[in-house]
């Protein structure tokens, strides 16, 4: 058995976590403890207070906590050594662990344990990632009903109903001298148009996943000085407290979130708006464009002190069949254009008046966008909704094989044909929970951890 270990982080405190089954055992060659007890008097759950010692030398005074199998995360004996934060001191700790007998964990080697020893399943595991990562608390929250077991109880009641079904055509199958009759089967067909409901369902609530979870991609776009940076100003002003500046990891970029109704919205390509101010160089139509295409939500600035000029024309073109929120600017000065204008109701009916520069309006444009999303309808408290590509790949996959059940009964196939392609769902749904995953996906799920989870 290998011990798993991994220190974390660098702050006031740092950790170096131990699991596996002789993990107790290294934990004693190196930490003397305040008062002496021998591990099996020692209860889960409970703190030991003392100092790592190599050859005589104490490296630091620690809190060890002790977790005992099979009531750790893991499920596996382990201890968690609390020692002074700081890079050399856990660094030192870690080395001390190593030379007595454990290994170094990989990244998400915990998360793997649990997984591998069936105290989660892989639905859960990947939410441990979304807890970690999550950008908004609507983010954090579907996280840990994920982390509770929220889909897998929904995954579990799908099968079970296909379990059912199961039953029904096993018990046709074993006792083919009874015939099978028209009420069984059209039960059975009742059974998986249910059950199809479900999984489309599921299908449907990537899209509210996805928005909880990446964000609502966001383009201002508008002819120069029509406000953009203005209204982008107004907005992050207004968001202060809860606006959050990440580096972009692929572009040289500063991305910013703003929340509204707790979905983080991601203003694409902020930093090319705001250098447009200061720059002679502004932002010209085909780089609209490109923002305009990558975009969930174009909003559109229209300068509505003056007349529509043929650029406004052109940026609104580039709207066209794409969620839009047109929005008038400048309203504290005399208005040329209104709400009424035909041009702008060609592209969109979603129109609002503001003044970025005196923050009017700014709560308008939120109500817009909260409509237009169906932002309120996304309750959290109740939805489980499925947050990453290869859970919504074998939801797909599930509803086709429901299909193509359906559609071997009413053609009226073998009975063992149709099992056949029963069992086929129940895989594509054990395919999700990760009962039937290969080694490779899930070493490529846990490679995304972070390390010492
Ligand atoms: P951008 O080029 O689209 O980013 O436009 P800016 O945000 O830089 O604004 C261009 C000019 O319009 C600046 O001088 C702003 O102060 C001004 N401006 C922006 N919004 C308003 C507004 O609501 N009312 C008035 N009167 N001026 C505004």
């Amino acid at each position: 058995m290998r011990q798993y270990l991994r220190h974390h982080g660098i702050g006031g405190i740092g950790i170096v976590r131990m699991s596996g089954e002789k993990c107790f055992e290294i934990l004693d060659k190196i930490f003397v403890p305040k008062k002496k007890q021998s591990i099996d008097e020692i209860r889960g759950y409970s703190i030991k207070y003392g100092n790592i010692v190599e050859n005589g030398e104490i490296i630091d005074e620690v809190l060890v906590s002790y977790f005992k199998a099979p009531k750790s995360y893991t499920t596996e004996n382990m201890c968690e050594i609390n020692s002074h934060g700081g890079n050399i001191v856990v660094k030192k700790i870690l080395e001390v662990c190593l030379k007595n007998g454990a290994d170094l964990a990989e990244p998400g080697e915990f998360t793997k344990r649990a997984f591998l020893n069936g105290r989660i399943d892989l639905l859960q595991a990947e939410s441990v990632v979304d807890v970690i990562h999550a950008k908004s608390e609507k983010e954090a929250k579907t996280a840990m009903k994920q982390l509770e077991g929220a889909l897998s109880k929904k995954i579990a009641e799908i099968k079970q109903e296909i379990m059912e079904v199961m039953v029904s055509i096993e018990v046709a199958i074993d006792y083919p001298e009874y015939d099978v009759d028209d009420v069984t089967i059209n039960q059975i067909l009742d059974m998986l148009e249910h059950v199809e409901k479900k999984l489309i369902q599921l299908e449907k609530s990537f899209d509210n996943g996805k928005i909880i979870k990446e964000g609502i991609k966001t383009a201002i776009i508008g002819r120069p000085n029509a406000g953009k940076s203005s209204l982008l100003n107004a907005i992050l002003r207004e968001e202060r407290a809860i606006v959050t500046e990440y580096e972009g990891t692929t572009r040289d970029t500063i991305e910013e979130f703003i929340t509204i109704e707790g979905i983080p919205f991601k203003v694409i390509d902020t930093a090319g708006i705001r250098e447009s101010k200061d720059e002679v160089e502004k932002i010209g139509i085909e780089k609209s464009k490109q923002i305009a295409n990558l975009a969930d939500l174009i909003i559109i600035i229209i300068d509505a002190s003056k007349d529509l000029e043929a650029e406004d024309l052109e940026i609104l073109e580039l709207a066209k069949n794409k969620k839009t929120i047109i929005v008038l600017n400048k309203m504290d000065l005399k208005a040329k254009i209104d709400e009424n204008n035909l041009k702008l109701k060609e592209i969109s009916d979603c129109i609002v008046k503001i003044s970025a520069l005196n923050q009017i309006g700014i709560d308008e444009l939120y109500k817009a966008i909260t409509r237009l999303f169906h932002l309120n309808e996304i309750n959290l408290d109740n939805a489980v909704v499925i947050t990453n590509v290869r859970q919504k790949n074998f939801v797909n996959q599930a509803i086709k094989d429901v299909k193509k059940t359906k559609d071997t009964i009413e053609k009226q196939m073998p009975l063992d044909i149709v099992a056949i392609f029963i069992k086929n769902i129940l895989e594509d749904l054990g395919n999700i929970t990760g009962e039937f995953v290969t080694e490779n996906i899930i070493d490529e799920i846990f490679s995304k951890f972070c390390l010492g989870k």
